[in-house]
């Protein structure tokens, strides 16, 4: 290359990735021991009550209060509102308030797991199961044999609510989805994937031992429930007004001889969730008011009272800009917002499914989706190049590491996030997360930098 070719080259090309090679030695070191807080908050918040209670007590320590709708509060003051127990927004008022809009970071709480049924407990050939319908987009195959945990609320006839959480201790039981021996699955391995393994089959294994040996029928199942009477006071029909959730049993631990990755459960989408919330804990007296929100049910589809889809958050917009004295619509006409969300880190393994130019890749920082989606740019809110444009500079101004991603090649598949529910309350929006391998499963991979990075880019948004 002539010296003028590369010079010019450097002026005027993007420069080429080099993954951790960026980071510094320290910034390693303080990725690795802020993680440590997340990974304690991941293995706390297995589903959105838990994620909420975990991250409220957080909030309390910081110095955050219930939210007063009516009340004037100072710049700097902290304050929190919850919907139902599954979703929390924490704001920290801004000297300027509402005026010029709201400051928004939003992740989902929610992950893909294994629910049950209204009607779940049978008993079939010696064994009890329970019926479940699976929650969110899961490859099913990945959900057999591997050991789960039960979480949930069940609320009995007299109101009296019960919490159940059994599992994660490696000394309680477990339970698990059961799958065919290779040497019986010949004519499952014919099937196609989705075929091989239904949401009929997602049963889950949890006795076999009978009540006593009288001539009744149904006398494991029976068994169970007496376990279960004896446990928390409950009988079958609490099942039904029951919100049970299975998730896998084992807790978040460091990947690959280097530690540089965590494996886990629910990084979709706890790991932006937690750094959105660190970042507005470091935020002390902001220009504009600032929120977080965590929201629910993003994985189905962001519908419900605790999705992205409810008034929720708009209402607390609102009773923010009420004592401002400002209308409320007009606060989110000037608002701007980081959809926080994952999108797929490039996996070698099946280098078909990306586009390398336009896919995120491990280490390589936050990920910035300008659109979401699926062929054709359809369900998506696309970021202008204006916001792009103004998002870009906040990052380079707090020396964020960041690379763009879409979500594999054009007309492969593609997805969703809540940004484009955002965009349509009028507010400025785009995707800026964490690159995740092995999406959905039950263990999933990201880098230590890249959500280290989430803290530093939402950091930035708000100060
Ligand atoms: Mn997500
Ligand atoms: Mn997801």
């Amino acid at each position: 290359m002539s010296e003028n070719a590369k010079e010019l080259k450097e002026k005027l090309m993007m420069k080429e990735r080099k993954g951790a090679a960026d980071y510094s030695a320290d910034l390693l070191k303080e990725a690795d021991a802020y993680c440590e807080g997340y990974k304690t908050f991941l293995d706390n918040s297995r589903t959105e009550r838990e994620a909420v209670s975990y991250v409220k007590a957080l909030a309390e320590k910081e110095g955050f209060t219930p939210f007063e709708p009516d009340k004037k509060y100072q710049p700097g003051d902290r304050v929190y509102i919850v919907n139902r127990e599954k979703a929390i927004g924490l704001a920290v008022i801004g000297k300027s308030g509402t005026d010029h809009g709201v400051k928004l970071a939003i992740a989902h709480i929610d992950s893909p797991r294994i629910d049950l049924k209204p009607n779940p407990l049978y008993e079939s050939n010696g064994l009890a199961l329970f019926k479940t319908h699976y929650y969110g987009g899961i490859k099913k195959y990945q959900w057999t044999t591997v050991p789960l945990a039960l979480h949930g609320r069940v609320v009995k006839l007299d109101g009296s609510v019960v919490d159940i959480r059994i599992g994660d201790d490696p000394k309680d039981e477990c339970f698990l989805i059961t799958d065919l021996l290779p040497h019986l699955d010949k004519e499952m391995a014919t099937k196609t994937m989705s075929k091989a393994f239904t949401g009929e089959d997602l049963n889950i294994l949890i006795g076999s031992l009978p009540f006593d040996d009288s001539d009744e029928k149904d006398l494991i199942a029976l068994n169970v429930m007496k376990i279960l009477n004896d446990r928390f006071g409950i009988e079958e029909s609490d099942f039904l007004s029951a919100e049970l959730n299975f998730c896998p049993a084992y807790p978040t631990r460091d990947v690959g001889f280097d530690r540089s990755m965590i494996g886990g459960y629910g990084h979709d989408d706890k790991c932006c969730a937690y750094p959105s919330v660190t970042a507005l804990f470091e935020t002390k007296i902001p220009e504009s008011t600032c929120i977080t929100y965590l929201t629910d049910k993003e994985e189905t589809g962001s519908d419900g009272n605790t999705g992205m889809q409810s008034d929720f958050l708009r209402y607390f917009i609102y009773d923010l800009a009420k004592v401002d004295g400002n209308e409320g619509y007009r606060v989110l006409s000037k608002s701007k917002c980081l959809s926080a969300d994952v999108n797929a880190a490039f996996d070698p393994t099946f280098s078909s499914a990306y586009e390398p130019k336009n896919c995120s890749f491990i280490n390589e920082g936050v990920v910035i989706s300008k659109y979401t989606g699926h062929g054709g740019k359809y369900d998506t809110s696309d970021a202008s190049a204006e916001f792009m444009g103004e998002i870009r500079a906040m990052l380079a101004k707090n020396n964020v590491k960041w690379q763009v991603g879409e979500l594999g090649k054009v007309d492969i598949g593609g997805g969703g996030t809540i940004a484009k529910y955002v965009a349509n309350m009028n507010v400025d929006v785009v995707d800026l997360g964490i690159p995740v391998l092995c999406m959905h499963a039950p263990f999933e991979v990201i880098s230590k930098a890249d959500i280290y990075m989430a803290h530093k880019a939402f950091y930035g948004l708000f100060n």
